[in-house]
C-alpha cells in the first residue's frame, strides 16, 4: 500500500493553505481494504474544505478513471472520472443529458453521492446502477436503481446516508446530436462563468431553503463582495466564496460562520452547509 504525505491545500478546490498540517493520502482506493481504520474519501475536492484532520488517512478515487460505452444510451463509468471528461466522451457518441453540470470539475462518484443538481436537473435522474464498497463490512454491492426517488433527494443520496464508497455507476444518457450538446454546453458554461470562476471556489456554500434561495437571502443582507482577511464572498453570487493564494482554511471557516450568524441574527434563518467541512 503506497501512502503519500501531502498538505491539505492540494486536495481541496479552495487551494487554501491547510492549518499547516499534512495528511496521509492513498491514491489507489483498491488498496483501501488493507486499511483497518475509518478513512475519508476524496473525489475531486470541489465540495470539501479541509480544516482539521479527523481521520489519519484520506483515500482518493483518482485511479478509478475508466469509461465504457455499452451500446444504446448506456455508459459504465468509474467513480474517479471527471464530469467534463464523461460529457466530452459521451458527446462523441451522440449522448447527452449531463450538460447542466458543465464545466464543474467534480468526479462522478462525488456527484452521485451529493446528487449534483443545477438548472432544475439532478444527476440521479440518469443513474441506473451503482456499485459500492462499505468501509464497515468491506462488502462490494451492486444497487439497481429502478425508482430514482428511493435513492436520491435534494443534494442527498442513499449512498451518502449509508456512508458508502461509490466505485462505479451505470448511466442511461439521452440520444442527442453533438451540435445540440455543444450548444447546451456553451449556454450552461457561459451562465456559470458569468457568476463565478471554476477554481478556488466550492460552488454554493449553503443549501437553499424549501421556500427561498440562500444566495438571494445573503444578497439582501448585503453580503455580495464581503471581504474577510484574504477571502471574499463572490461579487456576483452571495452564496459563493472565493479563496485567494493567501487564504487559510481556518479563515474560510470563520467567513462561513459570519454568513451563518448574519442570516440568523438579521433574518432568523438557519443556514446549513452544502459543502463538507472536514
Ligand atoms: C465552481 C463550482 C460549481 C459548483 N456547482 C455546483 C452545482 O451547480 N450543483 C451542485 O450540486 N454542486 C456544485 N458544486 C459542488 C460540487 O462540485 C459537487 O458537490 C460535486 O458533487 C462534488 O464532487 P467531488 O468529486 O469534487 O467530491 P469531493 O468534493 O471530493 O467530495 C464531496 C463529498 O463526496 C464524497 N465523495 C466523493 N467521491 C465519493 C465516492 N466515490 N463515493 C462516496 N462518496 C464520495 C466525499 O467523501 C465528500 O463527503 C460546484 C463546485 C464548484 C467548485
Amino acid at each position: 500500500m503506497q501512502v503519500k504525505t501531502l498538505n491539505a491545500k492540494q486536495l481541496s478546490n479552495f487551494k487554501a493553505l491547510g492549518q499547516d498540517y499534512n495528511v496521509h493520502f492513498l491514491e489507489n482506493i483498491l488498496e483501501a481494504a488493507e486499511i483497518n481504520e475509518p478513512f475519508f474519501l476524496l473525489g475531486k475536492g470541489t465540495n470539501v474544505l479541509l480544516v482539521t484532520p479527523q481521520h489519519d488517512i484520506i483515500v482518493s478515487t483518482k485511479l478509478l478513471d475508466k469509461i465504457t460505452f455499452l451500446g444504446g444510451t448506456l455508459v459504465q463509468t468509474e467513480a474517479g472520472v471527471s464530469l467534463p471528461e464523461l460529457i466530452n466522451q459521451a458527446k462523441r457518441k451522440n449522448l447527452g443529458g449531463l450538460e447542466f453540470t458543465f464545466p464543474v470539475p467534480a468526479s462522478v462518484g462525488g456527484a452521485i453521492y451529493q446528487n449534483f443538481g443545477a438548472y432544475a436537473q439532478e444527476i440521479g435522474t440518469y443513474v441506473k446502477e451503482v456499485t459500492t464498497y462499505s468501509q464497515i463490512t468491506k462488502e462490494i454491492v451492486k444497487h439497481k436503481i429502478n425508482n430514482q426517488q428511493d435513492f436520491f433527494s435534494y443534494r442527498d443520496s442513499y449512498f451518502k446516508q449509508n456512508k458508502l464508497v461509490i466505485l462505479k455507476a451505470l448511466f442511461s444518457l439521452t440520444e442527442m446530436e453533438p451540435e445540440n450538446i455543444e450548444n447546451k454546453l456553451s449556454e450552461v458554461s457561459s451562465k456559470r462563468l458569468a457568476l463565478y470562476p471554476m477554481s478556488n471556489t466550492l460552488g454554493s456554500i449553503f443549501k437553499n431553503g424549501e421556500t427561498y434561495s440562500t444566495g438571494k437571502i445573503l444578497d439582501e443582507l448585503g453580503m455580495k463582495g464581503f471581504a474577510y482577511k484574504h477571502s471574499q464572498v463572490c461579487t456576483n453570487h452571495a452564496n459563493v466564496i472565493i479563496a485567494t493564494k493567501q487564504s487559510r482554511c481556518l479563515e474560510l471557516l470563520e467567513l462561513i460562520t459570519i454568513l451563518k450568524k448574519t442570516a440568523k441574527t438579521k433574518k432568523n434563518i438557519e443556514l446549513y452547509e452544502e459543502i463538507f467541512i472536514y
